[in-house]
């Protein structure tokens, strides 16, 4: 709570654990939440089944402009549901203006600040009233807990503690210890995820076997001037598109210091390939028109020095290229 400004704070047994337990704490049948498009594939599993199942009202909004959430509000809209930067085209959403439109319409604001962390990016502190995290990621940082985190002001915080014993999703002893220690290199290692992803976005971009690098500290990122008003860091997560030709799968297969797993925010390296992953369950037509293309990378920067993670990229990029013996 103390990281995100915020009054108080609530630990779970995982991401979802916390995520589910606040919007069933806000949310009664009848009503709607207005989620933004492209989420968290859990998330979105879990407003589509179980909060519909409910009586639960669910929509998407079109974008991730403004507009859009405007657009996508009823009456009975009492959650707003935001995650930014997005996955995994690091596209970001104006988190005040939409907490402006939110508290404006009487509803909750909640948002998913797993993909920064706090040491990158305050919410509440930009107005939204539930900051949730996957302390699976970032403040647990060494891929070896499942945890969960929601924080906000001390009402809110008691509407979600009241479903949350109800629920149960408690995170264990051990894992709450393991995590107390990870936030105590939290700072140091985000700093250095940021330095990572920045200078690797930058040597990616002048790459031939790259046709596209997206990362919000990037310059050419059509949303960097947001990225520098509402983060403090531009984030250890970036994207990149292999020019064709370049198998996805094949690459991945080369790399030995980078390892490709679905997870993030550890202190290794790690690369996933979206479409055969987080988004293998969406029909082609919609990943193309979600601009998730099939040569799509997305990469979760760690600490180690980055001339290594270079020569592993480059050495996979060699021999990616090389017709495979048969
Ligand atoms: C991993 C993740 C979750 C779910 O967290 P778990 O701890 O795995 O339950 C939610 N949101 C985002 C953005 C995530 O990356």
């Amino acid at each position: 709570a103390d990281l995100e400004g915020a009054a108080a704070g609530l630990l779970f047994g995982s991401g979802m654990a916390a995520i589910s337990t606040a919007l069933l704490a806000l949310l009664r049948p009848g009503e709607h939440i207005l989620m933004q498009r492209g989420l968290y594939g859990g998330t979105s599993a879990l407003a589509d089944h179980s909060l519909q199942a409910l009586g639960i009202e669910v929509g998407y909004t079109s974008g991730l402009t403004v507009l859009d959430f405007e657009a996508g509000l009823r009456p009975n809209t009492r959650v707003v549901y935001l995650e930014t930067p997005s996955n995994p085209l690091l596209n970001l959403v104006d988190i005040e203006a939409v907490a402006n439109i939110a508290r404006l319409h009487g509803a909750a604001s909640v948002i998913d600040n797993t993909f920064a962390s706090p040491i990158n990016q305050n919410p509440h502190r930009l107005g939204i009233d539930i900051v949730l995290h996957s302390a699976t990621k970032y403040l647990g940082g060494h891929s070896d807990i499942c945890a969960g985190i929601a924080v906000g002001s001390s009402a809110h915080m008691q509407q979600v503690l009241a479903k949350a014993r109800h629920l149960g999703g408690s995170c264990e002893a051990q894992t709450a210890a393991l995590l107390e220690r990870s936030i105590k290199t939290l700072a140091l290692r985000v700093r250095q995820q940021n330095a990572n992803a920045a200078e690797l976005a930058d040597w990616l971009s002048g790459r031939d076997e790259i046709a596209q690098v997206y990362y919000p500290g990037l310059s050419a990122h059509p949303q960097h001037e947001l990225a520098r008003r509402q983060m403090h860091g531009f984030g250890g997560m970036l994207s990149f598109e292999l020019a064709n030709g370049l198998d996805p799968v094949v690459f991945q297969q080369q790399l030995q210091l980078v390892q490709s797993a679905m997870s993030l925010g550890g202190v290794d390296t790690t690369v996933c390939s979206s479409y055969l992953t987080s988004h293998q369950g969406l029909s082609p037509e919609r990943r193309e028109s979600e601009g998730i293309s099939d040569q799509l990378i997305r990469m979760s920067c760690g600490i180690e020095a980055v001339a290594d993670i270079q020569a592993d990229l480059t050495a996979a990029f060699a021999k990616t290229a090389q017709p495979l013996a048969v």
